[in-house]
């Protein structure tokens, strides 16, 4: 039952300097439900590994499973539907579209499923509820503090009901309270059955994956479950 299941898989982009190796050769099964971490210095191919989970970008070699569907196999426009009903992307800078209302932003993904106009504006009201933020649908982007536009962006990786969520460096450019809120969030999410997949630097962010996988020079070097912290006595 893996929601995610890689193997042999590659990527080299093509540079002026030459071919250059982002991933080697990396093997990765994720099973419904977890919530893994994955973290490596920068430049390690987190990035790259995230673009190909996420369909946004195709692999030199290798094999990708995504709930059971090899997406190699795929024509572009079947590919594009189960991206958008299986994925929710955050990112680090929230990727809102600044002249659109919140409602709208969260609505987006809803467009590209066709859904019609009123029953996208309900349940995007319905969802910026569930992030705590009523009230402020007809607002822009930039009336809302970095924490709100986050949660607003999760509103809109979640409104399509997804399975796996992939959130890359998610509290990168938030304060340690606005973090461990959008934590607290995460971990309600994955409570729920939905599969996390959280690219982060910081250990304590991690901490709150149940299993960290760590990239260096393209390939993974560990992987192992969250070491638990024991109370003080
Ligand atoms: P990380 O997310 O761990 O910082 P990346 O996946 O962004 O790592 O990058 C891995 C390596 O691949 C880096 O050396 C980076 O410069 C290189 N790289 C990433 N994207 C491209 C690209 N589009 N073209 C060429 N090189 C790239
Ligand atoms: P991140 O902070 O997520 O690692 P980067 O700032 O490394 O992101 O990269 C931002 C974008 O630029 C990504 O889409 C990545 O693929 C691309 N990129 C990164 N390194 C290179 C490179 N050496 N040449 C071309 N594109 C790159």
């Amino acid at each position: 039952d893996n929601v995610i299941r890689v193997a042999r898989l590659t990527k080299t982009y093509e540079t002026a300097a030459g071919p250059f190796p982002a991933l080697r050769g990396v093997d990765l099964d994720i099973r419904r439900g977890e919530y893994v971490a994955i973290m490596g210095p920068s430049g390690s191919g987190k990035s790259t590994f995230m673009n190909l989970l996420g369909c946004l970008d195709t692999p030199s070699s290798g094999e990708y499973a995504l709930v059971g569907r090899n997406v190699a196999h795929l024509p572009g426009d079947e590919l594009a539907a189960l991206r958008n009903r299986t994925i929710g992307f955050v990112f680090q800078g929230f990727n809102l579209l600044p002249r659109m209302t919140l409602e709208d932003n969260v609505a987006l993904p809803l467009v590209y499923a066709h859904v019609e106009r009123e029953e996208r504006r309900r349940r995007a009201r319905e969802m910026l509820a569930r992030v705590g933020l009523e009230g402020y649908a007809r607002s822009l982007p930039a009336r809302i503090s970095g924490g709100q536009q986050q949660r607003v962006a999760i509103a809109r990786a979640l409104i399509n009901g997804p399975r796996l969520i992939l959130a890359d460096e998610p509290t990168g450019n938030l304060d340690s309270h606005t973090s461990e809120e959008i934590m607290t969030f995460f971990r309600e999410l994955n409570d729920e059955g939905i599969t996390i997949v959280l690219v982060t630097h910081e250990a304590d962010i991690a901490a709150h994956a149940e299993r960290q996988v760590r990239f260096l020079d393209g390939l993974i070097v560990s992987d192992r479950p969250t070491p638990r912290m024991e109370m003080p006595t």
